[in-house]
């Protein structure tokens, strides 16, 4: 089943689930064509708060991928900040959360300069507490469908369109009784996972492709880099992947903004290590979980809060 909360952001209101609708007509129905960004805000028990994680950054790659798309964007960045803020506390939500703001393109009957063609907006927000996978891991392979290259329709740009590739990758392995499949680009490297980046283990090195290996330039690789190298003391390297190296890591995860940090433990059958959960995975879970709820105050600058003193929760 699909999801579902009491209220969206639409168009600069915050309306009842039922009626956050677009036309049939839209672009963004016939060809998929609008950008989003895929965000969450962590739960802090103690201090009964939400903390929005690394918004700043989401926004400013929401702008990028419509840039690319030469589409305007009908908001600014503080209105879109409020409009998070404004439905999450609608939503009364007192757990994690995933949300998603979209820019789509409305009716257009093909046509393409951007003051001739509305633009609309909406927000959704979900609850969406830690999932099982990220605890035992998952099986994976490598996709026979190669990832969208940057001449074709890049995967730097978040938008809709792209996850049409995703999505055949993603069934195929399903169809094969695999999890979450590793895509190659078109050269032949590792490339990423249909909704998320791709990290392994050689040697105590963390390695993950760099951002011209047609991936998105992923906010939770920039951030799990960051804290490999000054939480953990351990080097990143970021560099092309070959296939055959997949299968003699040691540990390798995917990590997403909705994903996380979701340990793989085989790919193409091949166990990865030992076949468990590997010890440079386990421990950047636990420092990423730590910090997005701000357990220990250290990365408050990636973090805004939602809740104020009178807000019921
Ligand atoms: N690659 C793809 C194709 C994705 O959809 C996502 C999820 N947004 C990611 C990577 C991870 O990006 P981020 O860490 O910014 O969520």
């Amino acid at each position: 089943m699909a999801s579902t909360a009491d209220f969206v952001w639409m168009d600069g209101e915050i309306v009842p689930w039922a009626n956050a609708q677009i036309h049939v007509s839209a672009e963004a129905v016939l060809r998929g064509a609008n950008v989003f960004e895929g965000m969450r805000a962590y739960w802090n028990s103690d201090e009964r708060q939400l903390y929005i994680f690394r918004n700043e950054e989401h926004l400013r790659r929401l702008r990028q991928s419509a840039k690319i798309m030469r589409m305007s964007i009908p908001y600014t960045d503080e209105q879109f900040t409020q409009a998070f803020i404004d439905l999450i506390r609608k939503n009364r939500f007192t757990d994690n959360v995933h949300f998603r703001p979209v820019v789509y393109f409305d009716a257009g009957d093909y046509k393409w300069k951007p003051d001739e063609i509305r633009t609309g907006a909406f927000v959704l927000a979900f609850s969406r507490p830690p999932s099982a996978a990220g605890k035992a891991g998952i099986q994976s392979c490598v996709s026979s469908w190669r990832r969208n290259s940057d001449n074709s329709s890049p995967s730097r740009i978040k938008a809709a369109g792209n996850y049409h590739n995703s999505r055949l990758a993603y069934v195929d392995a399903k169809t094969k009784g695999f999890d979450t499949p590793i895509m190659l680009n078109d050269r032949g490297d590792v490339a990423e996972g249909p909704a998320s980046c791709f990290m392994m283990v050689r040697d105590g090195v963390v390695i993950t492709p760099p951002v011209n290996a047609d991936i998105l330039e992923s906010i939770t690789r920039d951030t799990l880099i960051q804290l490999y190298r000054d939480e953990l003391g351990v080097q990143v390297v970021e560099r092309d992947i070959d296939r055959s190296e997949l299968y003699i890591a040691d540990e390798a995860f995917f990590c997403g903004s909705g994903a996380e940090v979701v340990p793989i433990v085989g790919i193409d059958h091949y166990p990865m290590g030992d076949g468990k959960v590997g010890p440079l995975t386990k421990q950047i879970q636990e420092i990423y979980f730590r910090i997005a709820t701000d357990k220990d105050g250290k990365y408050s600058k990636w973090l805004l809060p939602v809740y104020r003193d009178n807000d019921v929760r």
